[in-house]
């Protein structure tokens, strides 16, 4: 293992990267301050049995993928392989359900997945999530769908596809359950490994494999819409009058399950056409059993995760997302000596008010500096020497029209002024 090398499924965000970044993030952060839902940020690791419980130990997060590590305190601990559980737990532990309901928080950060790593499918990855607690109303399950687009459609993002489904709850799901057994039994042979050992303990894992051979048999399963009870069902048609109202397409997809067990009713999953096979972009459901799962008062909840590693990936292939590199506001080029001291004073006051300055570090010609300037796309350019440092007055040029005007050095305001119109 060379040094030099990160671990498999890990990315650096480089400089040139992280301005993407920087305004996703900003741009996540206004669409959930429009829909009210306040940030939460819960720690990198937990205890394991949070996510053997709450994810669901026949799942393939807990069964295959997570970081799970033992402490100096001999405490089984687990890199937070996804976001809901974590803050379903903070919400128990800091009694955030005590006042008005529902309680609504993002969560943003790296989640760790010991996947094959491949193109959109990283060890660590960041998401971006929503969670809606403490109420089953149905137009909340389609606002954790309309938050989400509303952040795609602010990216300029298109080709894009939502699938919806519902998985009924603990009343209807049973019967589903045993249909499934009964389908999936006489193709027992074809099944992969893992369906195998799923098909008694949790069949509706079967519908989420993604083995070639299995999904040939999964094609034909019966649906679960066809076992909703009459309050999943009632359930399921408001959220699509809900959806319709406000003209958000979604295709139904009897057969989505999503790989986690927590989920009741509503589920639903976004797909860009602009990637492989790792074409997900965020995901999500309902879930109303988990709080109480996790140790809580029964609670309906419901959110969603973005998967931010590829909604960039989505946008970088269409071309969205540029963002301007700004250069400095003022690149200050001296001669060393003296004159070095006071553009490093310079430098430091003008700092101080929030401007962007650089200067030179290695005594370079003034030429050399001009041209490390034109490189960095300085907005101004102002040069001390020895006559600039007696009469305490300088020239600073605009480098985008030329224009010069004349400034004193003891006295900053007029600088700053000029340099801060050009920063806005
Ligand atoms: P999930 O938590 O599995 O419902 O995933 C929600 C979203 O996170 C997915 O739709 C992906 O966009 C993203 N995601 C999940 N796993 C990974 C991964 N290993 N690498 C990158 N993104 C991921």
């Amino acid at each position: 293992m060379a040094l030099t090398s990160r671990p498999r499924g890990t990315n650096d965000v480089i400089p040139g990267e992280i301005e993407l970044w920087l305004e996703l993030e900003e741009k996540i952060r206004n669409v959930c301050h429009a829909y009210g839902y306040t940030e939460i940020r819960t720690p990198m690791f937990e205890h394991t049995e949070l996510f053997q419980r709450g994810i669901g130990d026949t799942t393939d997060i807990v069964e295959k993928e997570m970081y799970t590590f033992v402490d100096r305190g001999e405490r089984s601990l687990t890199l937070r392989p996804e976001g809901t559980a974590p803050l379903v737990r903070a919400y128990i532990e800091n009694n955030l359900g005590s006042g008005s309901l529902p309680v609504k928080l993002f969560y943003y950060g790296p989640m760790f997945r010991y996947e094959r790593p491949q193109a959109g499918r990283y060890r660590q990855f960041t998401q971006f999530g929503v969670e809606a607690l403490g109420s089953a109303d149905p137009l909340l399950d389609v606002e954790a769908i309309a938050l989400p687009i509303e952040l795609y459609r602010s990216c300029g993002l298109s080709g894009f596809e939502v699938q919806l489904n519902s998985i009924g709850c603990p009343e209807c799901r049973p019967a589903y359950r045993e249909k499934l057994i009964e389908y999936f039994t006489p193709h027992i042979d074809s099944l992969c490994k893992s369906c195998q050992s799923r098909l008694h303990r949790n069949p509706l894992r079967l519908l989420d494999c993604k083995v070639e051979g299995c999904q040939r048999i999964i094609q034909d399963a019966p649906a679960i819409t066809e076992f909703l009870c009459s309050d999943c069902s009632t359930h399921f048609e408001q959220v699509r009058i809900h959806l319709d109202d406000l003209n958000i397409a979604y295709k139904l997809n009897p057969r989505l399950v999503r790989g986690f067990d927590y989920y009741t009713r509503t589920v639903f999953e976004v797909v860009s056409s602009e990637l492989g096979s790792q074409n997900a972009i965020g995901a999500g459901g309902r879930y109303d059993g988990l709080i109480e799962e996790v140790g809580g008062k029964p609670t309906p909840a419901v959110g969603y995760a973005v998967g931010v590693d590829r909604l960039l990936l989505a946008l970088k292939s269409q071309d969205k997302l540029q963002v301007a590199l700004k250069g400095p506001n003022l690149y200050l080029a001296h001669f060393g000596g003296d004159t070095k001291r006071k553009a490093a004073q310079i430098a430091h006051a003008l700092r101080g008010m929030g401007l962007w300055i650089e200067l030179d570090y290695a005594d370079r010609s003034v030429k050399a500096q001009m041209k490390a300037a034109n490189r960095l796309a300085s907005q101004y350019v102002l040069v001390i020497g020895d006559e600039e440092l007696a009469s305490n007055e300088a020239i600073v040029r605009n480098m985008t029209d030329g224009q010069e005007q004349s400034v004193r050095l003891d006295e900053l305001e007029q600088l700053s002024k000029i340099l801060g119109a050009c920063a806005k």
